[in-house]
């Protein structure tokens, strides 16, 4: 009889498919020249100011940069020059995002997986992890504690990989979540994209999760130094082949998946070449396929049960890099979606959205089951890092009105078509602003109406009249369509969208 670390064993080895790597290589070799990032950090490494202000032009233009002009970015030190830069990277953001926040939660479905990442704490080595994996009667309890009381619209699921995990399981859970549909003050709440963090797949298995209707498949090369990529990831897992990560979102654009994230773990290795690495990665999917990634996410390492932090101590980025890191993606790939997340301190993540965020987490638990039974503390053995900000959403959106943000429920984009070059295309010429601005009113009255303390909901009307004016001054044709909505949507109707 099979036993089942026989049957894991099998998955494992079936699960990488050669030839879907073999596919893109150009002469063999991937895309990420190691020798090409090391040489154009080294001759950039002394930019003109006047160089480095052309570049700000180009950036405000709406134009990506070149892997030279990022290059030239990153070696700014002058105070001066990088306060210019802060003023375009501001520029640059409002410009295609306006004041816009869009907030989502993680929810960690499993934390079962096969792979050996020394960093995480969910490594299949670590056992002291408590191991679990959310039944639909679980994920259920779990949706309606995000969408019922917190008021959440947008997930990220989290998955490891594991055959607990394969991609029924993901299916399964993806429309576990979806059907969830709770009564609030005035409406209902529900959870209306579902953002994927999973690991790399087959172009066959991507088209069958793609079925079930997601928002953006994010998978992070975490660092594009090969060597430092084998040290962290032993080969004799699945995450140890490095191509095989590597394409993950090329054999998504092929699966019909055209809304993809990247990152990079900063810390694993010298945070220059991976930016730039980074930056290359994004430039290469949009020359292959027309299309780059919707977001980039640029998380640090953060301490993890028996992962040794000494190890990593050479590469930790310090906090002053970690904006410029923030500062240098905003202005290299200007029309790029931002995530930070909970990981960093409340005092970080504030600063960063001057410098061009545009997405973050709020009310964040990453214990899988921790948010039906309101943990209020983190436990290691269950979490795969330690959180940094775990404000609640109301208070995020009442320090965001404070700075004149507007938060943003809107959901609209994948489900009426707007996703991939499509909504690249509107980015880059400032025009998905305007759904983007009507929808971004009308979600925020409701979770104004059904979820929002007595503080944040006073405090916001102002910026929401605010916007009102400003649609009617920039909108006039659309104006009566949306004031029909935005009025529905007061009296307790849901989920209306331009
Ligand atoms: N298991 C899948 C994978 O590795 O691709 C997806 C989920 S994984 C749980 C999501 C991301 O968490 C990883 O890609 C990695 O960048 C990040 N991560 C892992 N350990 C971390 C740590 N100690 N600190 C911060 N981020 C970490
Ligand atoms: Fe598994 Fe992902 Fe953690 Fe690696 S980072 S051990 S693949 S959950």
């Amino acid at each position: 009889m099979k036993t089942y670390a026989d049957k894991e064993h099998r998955w494992i080895n079936k699960r990488i498919k050669k030839d879907q790597i073999k596919k893109y290589l150009v002469d063999g070799k991937n895309f990420i020249d190691e020798q090409e990032i090391y040489s154009t950090l080294e001759k950039n490494k002394e930019p003109r100011p006047e160089y480095i202000r052309r570049l700000l032009q180009k950036s405000l233009r709406i134009e990506n940069l070149t892997l030279e002009e990022a290059a030239a970015l990153i070696a700014v030190e002058d105070p001066q020059l990088l306060d210019e830069m802060k003023k375009t990277a501001f520029e640059v953001k409002k410009k295609v995002y306006d004041n816009r926040i869009v907030t989502f939660a993680p929810l960690y479905l499993g934390n079962y997986c096969v792979n050996n990442c020394l960093y995480c704490g969910f490594k299949a080595e670590n056992t002291e992890a408590q191991r679990k994996v959310l039944n639909p009667e679980e994920i259920r309890k779990e949706v309606e504690a995000l969408a019922g009381k917190i008021g959440h619209k947008r997930l990220i699921v989290v998955y490891g990989e594991h055959p607990h995990n394969d991609v029924d399981y993901i299916k399964e859970s993806i429309q576990a979540i979806y059907d969830v549909k709770i009564k609030t003050r005035k409406g209902y709440g529900n959870i209306r994209r579902v953002n994927v963090n999973a690991p790399p797949f087959s172009i066959e298995d991507l088209k069958e999760i793609s079925s079930v209707g997601i928002g953006t498949y994010q998978v992070f090369q975490e660092t594009y130094h090969r060597e430092t990529y084998n040290k962290v990831h032993p080969v004799n897992t699945i995450k140890g082949n490095y191509d095989w990560r590597l394409y993950s979102m090329h054999r998504a654009f092929e699966a019909g998946i055209d809304d993809v994230g990247i990152g990079v773990l900063f810390g694993l290795y010298d945070w220059r070449f991976d930016l730039l690495a980074l930056v290359k990665h994004s430039l290469e999917l949009e020359a292959r396929f027309g299309i780059g990634p919707h977001t980039v996410s640029f998380p640090r390492l953060e301490p993890a049960l028996n992962a040794n932090m000494k190890e990593y101590e050479k590469y930790r980025v310090s906090d002053e890099d970690f904006k410029k890191i923030i500062l240098v993606l905003r202005l290299a790939i200007p029309h790029v979606g931002m995530i930070i997340t909970a990981r960093e301190p409340a005092d970080i993540r504030g600063e960063s959205i001057d410098l061009g965020v545009t997405q973050m987490d709020a009310s964040s638990k990453i214990g899988v089951g921790s948010y039906q039974k309101e943990e209020k503390e983190q436990v290691q053995e269950k979490q795969q890092f330690i959180l940094g900000d775990t404000r609640s959403l109301d208070e995020l959106i009442c320090e965001f009105v404070d700075k004149g943000h507007i938060t943003s429920f809107c959901t609209a984009g994948y489900r009426c078509g707007r996703t991939g070059k499509c909504i690249m295309d509107l980015l880059r010429k400032g025009e998905e602003g305007k759904f983007c601005k009507l929808n971004a009113i009308i979600t925020f009255r409701e979770w104004l109406d059904d979820f929002a303390s007595e503080k944040t909901r006073k405090k916001a009307e102002s910026i929401i009249k605010k916007e009102i004016a400003e649609v009617k001054e920039k909108y006039p044709k659309v104006f009566e369509l949306f004031q029909d909505y935005y009025e529905r949507t007061k009296q307790g109707e849901r989920d209306l969208y331009i």
